[in-house]
């Protein structure tokens, strides 16, 4: 059953004081229609019950509020594995799907969602970074600490970002969302600067660890639809999760994938075992006792992540490499997010590195 717009979960807005009197805050309060409470600078929503238990709870309220640090970093990556060297463009905190495997549920320590709306600042941040050009060209998502497009009927933001990313060429946005709100991408001038992608998984995967997501059929439908608009396309088997039939629910998640999606639209698919640092498990296997996922079992990594054996990381990797080679253009990106080049040499044949670094991989699809 399809939950649909995940920003229905949301019953209110809470303000902080300085930012009540921003049009943009007022454009986001007009079309949610929830009630709103102000409250002073610096004072944060009050949401009964301890983290992470309210959790549920908290997802229900939108916090509007400023950003007093950097909205752009570097991707969070670890020297161990190869990195594809990802910015973080952080626009909130949080968001109100829920899924099982949410390192967010570890990362963060407040149960609401939080939601910059200081975006004049965001975008001068933005151009003073891409002018200073410390890098040739970056690959910049809003994925990271939220998902990208779930709040974006009230939001709109990405009208605002694709608009202006349109007008860059040293850089690409990537919209990373497991929902399927992509009205506001319409008739939108992206230049082919904006990459829009979707999470996928195995059936039973998504059906019972996402909470709220959009299902299989739903987002490859939204695809199909922006790759219509002329956007480029991601693809991301991200966490991969080893549950019994797990071969028969990647292959049919790929088929299903490349049934409904041209293959010449996808820039780039990954591939990205389950790892989660310790306190994860602690706090999922308490919020989610119908789960099982963290049952398997598990080594530390060298990044202090518990991962999958690699024996098991490299058939489950091999498996799925091999179904999506079967459909595969020539210019689609297929790698690994944060692998040994162990891992790539024995599934892909190659490091990243004899092909000119990850990076440079990725950076060759939108050429
Ligand atoms: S959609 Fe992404 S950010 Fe939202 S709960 Fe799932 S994993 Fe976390």
């Amino acid at each position: 059953m399809s939950y649909g717009d995940p920003s229905r979960y949301l019953e209110k807005i809470y303000v902080e004081e300085d930012c009540y009197n921003l049009p943009y805050t007022k454009e986001i309060i007009a079309r949610s229609g929830l009630p709103v409470t102000v409250l002073p600078n610096r004072q944060e929503p009050d949401i009964c019950g301890n983290y992470p238990d309210n959790l549920p709870q908290g997802k229900q309220n939108l916090f509007l509020c400023r950003n007093r640090g950097k909205f752009f970093k570097p991707c969070p990556a670890t020297k161990e594995y190869r990195c594809c060297d990802y910015q973080v463009l952080n626009i909130g905190m949080n968001c109100p799907m829920d899924c099982v495997y949410c390192i967010l549920q570890s990362y963060l320590n407040n149960p609401w969602i939080s939601y910059f709306v200081n975006i004049d600042d965001l975008f001068k941040e933005l151009d003073e970074t891409l002018l200073s050009n410390q890098h040739p060209f970056q690959r910049i998502g809003t994925g990271e600490f939220t998902d990208s497009m779930a709040l974006d009927r009230l939001t709109g933001l990405s009208k605002h970002l694709v608009e202006y990313f349109s007008k860059k060429d040293n850089c690409i946005l990537e919209l990373k969302t497991k929902s399927v709100i992509i009205q506001n991408l319409e008739s939108l001038e992206h230049n082919g600067r904006t990459v829009v992608s979707w999470s996928l998984n195995s059936p039973p995967i998504m059906a019972r660890e996402e909470i709220r997501a959009a299902s299989l059929q739903e987002r490859l439908e939204a695809a199909v639809q922006c790759s219509f608009w002329g956007y480029k396309l991601g693809f991301h088997f991200d966490p991969i999760v080893y549950h019994d039939g797990w071969q028969e629910g990647y292959r049919e998640t790929i088929r299903n994938l490349f049934q409904a999606v041209d293959k010449d639209s996808i820039a780039w698919i990954s591939m990205g075992a389950l790892r989660y640092i310790p306190t994860l498990k602690t706090i999922a296997t308490r919020r989610f006792p119908h789960s099982s996922i963290f049952y398997e079992e598990f080594i530390d990594g060298l990044d202090g992540k518990l991962r999958y054996f690699r024996s098991l990381r490299v058939e489950m990797y091999t498996f799925i490499a091999t179904e999506i080679l079967k459909y595969i253009g020539p210019k689609t990106c297929l790698y690994f997010c944060m692998e040994s080049d162990e891992v790539w040499k024995e599934v892909m044949g190659f490091t990243p590195e004899e092909k000119g670094g990850l990076p440079a991989m990725l950076d060759k699809t939108m050429c």
